[in-house]
């Protein structure tokens, strides 16, 4: 199109989306997709066991850590973390290759992942879903039943310290209201696609 000619190359936008557990992004994440089926998702590997329900190459790529190991060493994966004992990471193949393709791609990843990320793509958009209060973050953590009361004390404690990281983010979205808080998400990404300066 026009714009790609005049003032930049046709690159994909690399859309990463972060937030404590419970704050809604993993929905806001399905729904976005779900509405604009040109956005690629990218699955994350991962070494914990899958919840009721997942699936192998849909929601993760479920693998041994040996394996991870393995992507580790030869290089495969554009960022990793370890979140709450396990680890998860990436795949940079899938990701490089759409941004390449123009296609826009999207990563929900934790934030020590999203600041690797971070430094290697400055012109990524990097998104921060925030809950509408610690409060309302308990109670959906507890609500969803597929963690232990350990884990739910875990993750909550996790999440308080996970907020405050926000100002590391370009955008902030308050999940208060999922399909307000999608819009607002799809917004930020139509924003950012006519941006001048993007390239
Ligand atoms: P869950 O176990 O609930 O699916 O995910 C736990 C956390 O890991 C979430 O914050 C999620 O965003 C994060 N996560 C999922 N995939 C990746 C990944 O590939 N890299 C990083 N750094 N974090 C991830």
């Amino acid at each position: 199109g026009m714009k790609e000619e005049i003032i930049m190359e046709k690159k994909g936008l690399l859309i990463v989306v972060s937030g404590p557990s419970g704050a809604g992004k993993g929905t806001i994440c399905k729904t976005l997709a779900r509405l604009n089926p040109d956005i690629k998702i990218s699955i994350s590997a991962t070494t914990r066991e899958p919840r009721r329900g997942e699936t192998d190459g849909e929601n993760y790529y479920f693998i041994s850590k040996g394996n991870f190991e393995g992507m580790l060493q030869e290089n495969a994966l554009l960022e990793y973390a370890k979140v709450y004992d396990n680890y998860y990471g990436t795949p940079k193949k899938y990701v490089l290759e759409n941004l390449e393709k123009g296609n826009d791609i999207l990563l929900e990843i934790d934030i020590a992942g999203a600041l690797q990320v971070k430094e290697k793509f400055q012109d990524g958009v990097f998104i921060f879903i925030l809950p509408p209060s610690l409060e309302e973050l308990k109670n959906r953590i507890v609500g969803r039943g597929t963690e232990s009361e350990k884990d739910i004390e875990k993750r909550y404690g996790c999440a308080i310290e996970e907020i405050e990281q926000v100002i590391k983010y370009d955008y902030a979205v308050v999940n208060d209201d999922i399909e307000r808080a999608t819009k607002d998400v799809e917004a930020i990404i139509r924003a950012e696609k006519c941006k001048v300066t993007r390239v």
